[in-house]
């Protein structure tokens, strides 16, 4: 579950990291009451969306007057950031940066654990930074109990070439924002930039968090980023219809039939996606489990397609107990169901039991959202070429 940035802000405030006061706006008329309450002449005013490079996407803006910044809110308002329509923006005051570093804090899968990344070549693009200059991105792998110790965080800053005078004061800001890692159960604390600004304080500027939500039982305070979270309410719609959904980043909707089959559906298609142009991956996970009936289908296939940042469909579908013929049915039947509401590109691959029938239903329904293909990799390939086209 990703949290805004002002969520994440209040998440630092509250474990004494240093930030900057922050308001909330959803409309210009509010951006005036953030901007008068802030008291600051100079403001920021930043897009609230979940997905990085607002600043380049033109989500992040200096405002110097009342009226500049309620016009800079109702232009940000107005923007949609990588599919992401700006619903909420943040007025900050304007911080007077000399230095921009990065830091963050994450679940490495790779080598089972936590590692701390930092540099002192902050606020620019740090996929770009560890592809083109990896000596200027450190890495430390963190103990998962004792985690950021006075020890650790010196480690850290000395292997990131930071300078001797400000060793100790980015020190202590590592070590709160590991608490924070640790207390909410995150599996990201991101911090880019963290900044020095003129008269030498530390201050983490951006705030990116992503929380496990396997650690939802202990955390009732929660609740309150559900509510404010379109993808966790496409989750919790996807649940009333027992159908087990989970929302990732990419462009291409799955949907399968079995856990396993769906996960390798994911694998495939992401390699397919590397070879392409922006690198379409895809978009969620999605298991019908063993009935793939026609209102299963439409239900799967509606809730992938209200994803705005979806571009094509792939129904990856193994024939047990479920015939193929029962799926193609259930596929044709929920396109008409849904009727205007499909409005993408699907491309089915089918196999086992039945499949024959199953494909011969298809082709005769010749629907113009469907395309067949036999084999899970080709099927693949044309998701992935399709959502590349479609951004
Ligand atoms: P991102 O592009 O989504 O990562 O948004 P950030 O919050 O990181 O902002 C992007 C860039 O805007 C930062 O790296 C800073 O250079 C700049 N920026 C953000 N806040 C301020 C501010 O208060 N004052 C100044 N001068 N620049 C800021
Ligand atoms: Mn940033």
């Amino acid at each position: 579950m990703d949290l805004l940035e002002y969520q994440a802000r209040e998440l630092f405030e509250r474990f004494d990291v240093p930030v900057l006061p922050g308001r909330t706006a959803t409309t210009p008329e509010e951006a005036r009451d953030a901007y008068r309450s802030l008291d600051s002449g100079t403001v920021v005013v930043k897009a609230q969306v979940r997905t990085g490079g607002r600043g380049k996407a033109g989500g992040v803006k200096l405002a110097h007057s009342e009226q500049e910044a309620v016009d800079t809110a109702a232009q940000i308002l107005d923007l949609e950031i990588k599919d992401h329509p700006v619903n909420i923006v943040m007025l900050s005051p304007g911080a007077d940066i000399a230095e921009e570093y990065y830091f963050s804090i994450l679940l490495d899968r790779a080598s089972r654990g936590y590692l701390a990344m930092c540099s002192v070549e902050g606020g620019v693009d740090i996929e770009t930074l560890a592809e083109e200059r990896p000596e200027a991105l450190a890495k430390v792998e963190l103990h998962p109990v004792d985690g950021i110790t006075a020890e650790v965080a010196q480690r850290i800053v000395t292997e990131a070439g930071f300078p001797e005078d400000v060793h100790a004061s980015v020190g202590e800001v590592l070590q709160k924002l590991w608490t924070v890692f640790k207390e909410s159960d995150a599996t990201l604390v991101e911090v880019n930039p963290l900044v020095k600004t003129g008269d030498g304080t530390i201050l983490a500027l951006d705030g990116k968090v992503t929380l496990d939500a396997n650690a939802d039982f202990r955390h009732e305070e929660w609740q309150q980023y559900h509510e404010t979270t379109a993808d966790v309410d496409l989750e919790r719609q996807a649940r009333e219809l027992d159908l087990n959904y989970v929302k990732l980043d990419g462009s291409v909707g799955v949907i399968g039939n079995g856990a396993g089959l769906v996960m390798s559906t994911l694998d495939v298609v992401a390699a397919a996606g590397a070879e392409l142009p922006g690198s379409p991956k895809p978009a969620n996970f999605l298991d019908i489990g063993g009935g793939a009936s026609a209102q299963v289908m439409a239900n799967g296939l509606r809730i992938i397609m209200s994803d705005p940042q979806v571009k094509s469909v792939f129904v990856n579908v193994f024939g047990g107990i479920t015939a193929c013929n029962d799926v193609a049915n259930g596929i044709v039947h929920a396109l008409e169901m849904l009727g205007d509401e499909a409005r993408l590109p699907i491309i089915v691959r089918l196999d086992g039991n039945s499949v024959d029938v199953g494909k011969a239903i298809l082709e005769e329904a010749n629907h113009p959202l469907i395309t067949v293909k036999n084999t899970m990799d080709e099927a693949a390939r044309t998701a992935a070429k399709l959502a590349s086209e479609g951004n």
